[in-house]
């Protein structure tokens, strides 16, 4: 990481504490002036969505699947899993997921990726752990989603790690993103089937021999900017549970292709 994306970065970590704790103000808006990171309109304050961004976001709201997160359309119980997570169970315990993948989502995601508005990392990040909150209590260590190393070099950036840190800071968590590796490269998912991301992700990470003592009997919260497939994220959770750990939930800022259940 050079020095301008370590101060990126830096600027990104405080502007989530802010964001969390009321606006910032200062001698820094003369320079300036803050924009909405999602549509670069103007707002009172850095790392603030606009009204408009805000009011277009889907909030995942109960009644929910409570293993899979995906919303029912009407209230039937709590504690009722869909017949979707009964016929195909995942790897994983629990996955939540703060919002629908809609425009809005997608553009904060596409900021926080290719890191041209380090504001969006604080909002993507705050509202992923208003998702991760119930999911607090078990977990014992924070661990993302990694990217293939070509485009890790690519984009010179995680945004899964980048939220993981920061939920894992605010949670009073570990934060360990070498637990999982990629063991090869995998195509690009879009325009495959789920059964070919399926194909395409089995066996595509794995827990290196150093780390298995540290994860083991521990229970992992798994972290990715977008639920899309799930075939990712099942992989990934396979090989956590492959490597020792003794249970795995998901968080995800969004979640793509999902209509509510019946
Ligand atoms: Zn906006």
């Amino acid at each position: 990481m050079d020095a301008a994306g370590d101060t990126a970065r830096r600027e990104a970590r405080a502007g989530f504490g802010l964001f969390l704790r009321g606006a910032r103000s200062g001698l820094g808006d003369i320079f300036m002036p803050p924009l909405c990171p999602a549509c670069q309109g103007a707002v009172g304050a850095h790392d603030l969505l606009c009204l408009g961004c805000w009011a277009e976001l889907r909030f995942i709201e109960r009644p929910f699947c409570p293993v899979l997160g995906v919303p029912f359309a009407a209230e039937i119980g709590e504690t009722i899993v869909s017949a979707e997570a009964l016929a195909d169970p995942p790897p994983f315990a629990r996955a939540r997921s703060a919002v629908l993948f809609d425009e809005t989502a997608r553009r904060l995601v596409h900021k926080m990726k290719y890191h041209d508005q380090p504001g969006a990392a604080g909002i993507v990040a705050a509202l992923t752990l208003r998702a991760a909150r119930e999911l607090a209590d078990a977990a014992e260590i924070v661990v993302p989603v990694p990217l293939h190393r070509w485009r890790l070099w690519q984009r010179r950036f995680n945004q899964s790690a980048e939220i993981a840190a920061r939920l894992a800071s605010e949670m009073g968590l570990r934060h360990l993103p070498a637990v999982l590796a990629r063991t090869r490269h995998t195509r690009q998912q879009v325009g495959l089937s789920g059964r070919e991301r399926e194909a395409n992700m089995r066996g595509a990470f794995r827990v290196p021999e150093r780390w298995r003592p540290v994860i083991a009997g521990r229970h992992v919260l798994l972290v990715d900017d977008v639920y899309t497939s799930g075939a990712t994220i099942k992989s990934a959770a396979r090989a956590l549970l492959r490597g020792g750990a003794s249970a795995v939930d998901v968080v995800t800022f969004a979640r793509a292709g999902i209509e509510p259940l019946g």
